[in-house]
């Protein structure tokens, strides 16, 4: 959407019949409306994820911090700078099947949209996401848009699991009694 902005669009209907293939130059667009700007591009990608995933400046600096001290994040920046490479080390298996949507951003990881997390941030963020007690459903969706680590789904649960509010106020599903019919004495 970002990128098609800077065009003023105009459709024209075309019947089949004045439809010819399409080859390479068909697809040429005119170049003189106005050069890519990859620079800008990105910029509007960073400014979009930093958007999305609501976190403050200062909070990024600390992610970025604890991601290059991170055992396995380092690793993985490592990877995103300098290639993956096929024997992959185990500090990068819970993340090589999605490697190509990770990016690095001011020092912060990213994948796709959300803001891979380093281990020492794990409770801080469960914290977080546990504010107003939303019980574990709902925390895991709302952790799911803005941020990742592996397995967060799983210590989501844990922490939430223990909290004695969300459990008493989870949704329960009610169970019908078991009716017995009284048993006959003759057959
Ligand atoms: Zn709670």
């Amino acid at each position: 959407m970002l990128r098609l902005r800077r065009y003023a669009l105009k459709l024209e209907f075309k019947p089949g019949k004045y439809l010819i293939g399409t080859d390479t130059l068909s697809r040429a667009f005119d170049r003189s409306v106005k050069k890519s700007n990859t620079e800008e591009e990105i910029k509007a990608h960073v400014d979009m994820i930093k958007q999305n995933a609501q976190v403050s400046d200062p909070m990024w600096e600390k992610i970025a911090t604890h991601t290059k001290d991170d055992e396995e994040l380092k690793d993985v920046l490592n990877a995103v700078h300098f290639g993956w490479e096929s024997d992959h080390a185990q500090s990068l298996k819970p993340y090589y099947h999605f490697r190509g949507d990770i990016t690095e951003i001011d020092g912060v990881l990213v994948k796709g949209p959300k803001v891979i997390i380093p281990k020492a941030l794990h409770g801080d963020m469960l914290k977080k996401i546990h504010e107003g007690h939303l019980g574990i459903e709902k925390c895991q969706a709302r952790a799911r848009q803005v941020m990742y680590w592996p397995n967060s789904n799983n210590d989501i649960e844990n922490h939430i699991g223990r909290c004695g509010t969300c459990q008493k106020h989870r949704y329960k599903q009610a169970k019908e009694p078991m009716e017995q019919h009284e048993v006959p004495e003759k057959p």
